[in-house]
């Protein structure tokens, strides 16, 4: 039957294209393999994939080891500023834990004006960040006492008639003669300014420029006394204006800290 045979021809012809078809596909996968894996083996450069770079991060080479500590880096300076160190300054009250010093006719004692007017003096100094010692006539830290200033303070006799004035004095035989007028020249300039008392100089003692502190303090320590007024003519002044005397000292003491 040449239909039927016709059919077989054909449906033989379309097993043979089906087979060339599945040979073809199949030879083209192979070459797809194999090129895949050429391009694995090329670091895919055919399919347009580029290898994933190797980054080379560089390790941070010392160079050097700072031999010197930043002082930005140190304990110390690594505080704030306000714990930077302070002055320190000695005021010895006159006589006080000693002896009463020189002594009105109602009593009234050089040692108790002295105390109060150092105590104020202190309170200045450390109000304004200055490390204030307040010490005895004979405390035992005068013994190599080392600080910026060391100050005692007294006030002059009560019984003088018309005396009136103040002075300073330092060491004879002095270490430091320049600190030391120094402390001198601005303790004058400001006590004077403060108070409106005139200096007094021609009653400087040996009692003042030998006196037994500056032999104990350590040499370095620039000191300076002062007899703040008569008690007898500056008693008021002296009794019921004590800041006002200490303000002059402790400006006296400023001025020449910031020297
Ligand atoms: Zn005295």
């Amino acid at each position: 039957m040449p239909q039927t045979q016709a059919r077989k021809s054909k449906q033989t012809r379309t097993m043979r294209h089906s087979v060339d078809t599945r040979r073809k596909y199949s030879t083209f996968g192979v070459i797809m393999v194999i090129l895949g894996m050429m391009s694995v083996l090329l670091g895919f450069r055919l399919f347009g994939f580029e290898a994933e770079p190797v980054i080379q991060i560089p390790q941070p080479t010392v160079l050097f080891t700072p031999t010197v500590s930043s002082p930005v880096l140190s304990s110390s300076a690594s505080q704030p500023t306000d714990s930077a160190p302070h002055p320190l300054v000695g005021i010895v009250a006159g006589h006080k834990g000693y002896d009463p010093g020189a002594v009105c006719a109602d009593g009234l004692s050089e040692a108790d004006i002295n105390y109060a007017v150092a105590r104020e003096v202190v309170d200045l100094l450390q109000r304004r960040g200055v490390e204030a010692d307040l010490l005895d006539e004979y405390d035992d830290r005068l013994v190599d006492y080392q600080a910026n200033a060391l100050v005692s303070i007294h006030a002059d006799s009560c019984n003088i008639p018309g005396a009136t004035g103040f002075k300073v004095a330092r060491v004879t035989n002095s270490a430091i003669p320049e600190a030391e007028d120094a402390l001198v020249a601005c303790l004058n300039q400001e006590y004077a300014v403060y108070t409106g008392l005139p200096q007094h100089p021609a009653s400087i003692t040996d009692n003042m420029t030998n006196y037994h502190a500056f032999n104990e303090i350590h040499p370095s320590t620039p000191g300076a006394i002062i007899e703040t007024g008569f008690l007898l003519d500056d008693r008021y002044l002296l009794e019921q204006r004590p800041k006002v005397v200490a303000r002059g000292i402790a400006a006296g003491i400023l001025c020449f800290l910031d020297k």
